[in-house]
């Protein structure tokens, strides 16, 4: 075939085999690289031309491309040290289910458009539902983001609050526009502020609510908000409560936040977008306790089960509710099946969407359950691990519990005033990520520069842990002008 066309069969074949040949030896000695891109800002784009090539190149030299310009400027998410924000690790069914989805390239958009990948989107979504303990009536969707899953569930609680028909004349088409509420915590993930602002009602519609010692969402000044929101005549609409903050993992409480959502018939969302895959682990369920209760639920199976990125999985119990907020129908758009099927475009912003749950399948059918269940087990362990160890060394202390398998900490050694400690540990921090051996990252909690270590790589194991802590202690002692 002509070049004009596509590669040949030939040429796919051979390029094909060295490709898996060379990702089979990058994760093979993934170890070699620094966790942590060890470069300035422009380096990359600076080793590229300026203007696209003219004339094709032998696809051999991106091979040799990609290891010269590209490499360096990579930070490997599935290096084992990789510790920072929350982990997205990809195992080798999901890296082949994306090949695979890639030459399909089908559009989902309609039943009809990819009959399988519809049908196996609805088998996977229940699997997973089975998988993390949630009732029957929960249905499943993926999404490709939790920013894009909390949005769909802020569309649905609109949508509930129905009868001032939102959906048709927005937030304008009122004399004296009712004000609608949203509540979240003071660590809720920021995508809900993004929605807030998306959909139109505005950051002043977002109330963050204080936390408790633990981080936790105060319920009590959530409820003296809401009572406050009533009388001014505002409506409060939503509650986004969050198992597993992304700053400090922090667990809101939801049984008594249902409670109110349901006194108040008001919207509950659940981000659950790290915290909620640990919930295949049986006896980890008390964590994501109550989390049933919920109208809308975010997990994120790029997050803590090793599917490659972007998956995310977005669980209902008002499927309806949903539909009737965002579906639309175009006449192109018709299919003769509309009765009898559910087409995704109906229950999403993205109209076109491509084979995501083959990875789902790929995934949990190569691992089975307890596959997964002892990977993630094994992190809860590990992270058990990596505290005890740290906290050997009484120059380091926790600054929020241990509660799923981040471990938030500082380093608060004698002789450095409680006013130095933030800069001392952003100087650490940034000293051990320089090695290149683990990559951590941080956030502020209660105004104290906390370290975070996330231990959900798919490749993290004791030795990392050990290689963590050892750095953790050598860098310390070489900040405070200790002999190593
Ligand atoms: C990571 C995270 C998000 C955002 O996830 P994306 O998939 O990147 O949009 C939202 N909420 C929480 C709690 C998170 O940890």
């Amino acid at each position: 075939m002509e070049k004009y066309v596509d590669m040949s069969s030939q040429e796919f074949r051979k390029y094909g085999y060295k490709m898996v040949d060379w990702i089979a030896s990058y994760l093979e000695n993934i170890e070699d690289y620094p966790a942590l891109a060890q470069i300035n800002p422009g380096e990359v784009k600076n080793k590229f031309p300026l203007t696209p090539p003219q004339n094709p190149q032998p696809f051999e030299e991106l091979f040799g491309e990609i290891d010269k310009k590209v490499m360096p400027g990579m930070t490997h998410w599935n290096h084992p040290g990789f510790m920072a924000y929350f982990n997205s690790s990809s195992a080798g069914p999901g890296i082949l289910a994306e090949f695979l989805s890639a030459a399909f390239n089908i559009n989902g958009m309609l039943w009809k458009s990819s009959p399988a990948s519809t049908e196996l989107e609805e088998v996977t979504m229940n699997w997973f539902r089975q998988m993390v303990g949630l009732p029957e009536d929960f249905w499943g969707i993926i999404y490709d983001g939790a920013s894009a899953s909390t949005m769909h569930g802020i569309i649905a609680a609109r949508e509930q609050a129905n009868k001032f028909n939102l959906r048709h004349k927005g937030l304008g088409g009122w004399d004296n526009s009712p004000r609608f509420k949203i509540y979240a915590s003071e660590f809720a993930h920021n995508s809900v502020d993004k929605a807030v602002i998306t959909l139109g009602f505005g950051l002043e519609s977002l109330t963050k609510i204080g936390m408790d010692e633990q981080f936790r969402m105060n319920v009590e000044e959530l409820k003296a908000c809401i009572a406050k929101d009533k009388a001014e005549g505002k409506i409060p609409m939503c509650i986004v409560a969050t198992i597993g903050t992304t700053s400090v993992t922090s667990i809101d409480p939801i049984e008594e936040i249902a409670e109110i959502c349901q006194k108040e018939n008001i919207w509950l969302h659940v981000d659950a977008a790290h915290g909620g895959n640990s919930a295949v682990v049986p006896e980890k369920r008390h964590l994501t306790k109550g989390w049933e209760l919920a109208d809308s639920i975010v997990i994120n199976p790029q997050k803590w089960m090793f599917m490659p990125i972007d998956i995310s999985i977005f669980l209902t119990r008002k499927r309806d509710v949903l539909r009737r907020g965002i579906s639309l129908s175009a006449e192109y758009l018709k299919t003769d099946q509309d009765e009898e099927v559910k087409n995704q475009m109906d229950y999403s912003l993205q109209l076109g969407r491509k084979f995501r749950s083959l990875k789902v399948w790929f995934t949990i059918h190569y691992y089975g359950v307890e596959g997964i269940q002892n990977i993630i087990r094994n992190h809860f362990k590990l992270a058990e691990e990596f505290k005890n160890l740290l906290l050997s060394n009484k120059s380091f202390e926790l600054v929020a519990p241990l509660t799923f398998s981040t471990i938030c900490f500082r380093a608060k050694p004698d002789g450095i005033e409680e006013k130095n400690l933030n800069e001392f540990n952003k100087k650490l921090m940034d000293a051990v990520n320089k090695t290149g051996k683990i990559f951590v990252s941080h956030t502020v909690a209660d105004g104290k520069f906390t370290i975070r270590a996330v231990i959900s790589g798919l490749r993290t194991n004791s030795d990392t842990i050990k290689t963590a802590v050892e750095l953790f202690n050598n860098k310390l002692n070489e900040l405070l002008g200790k002999k190593v």
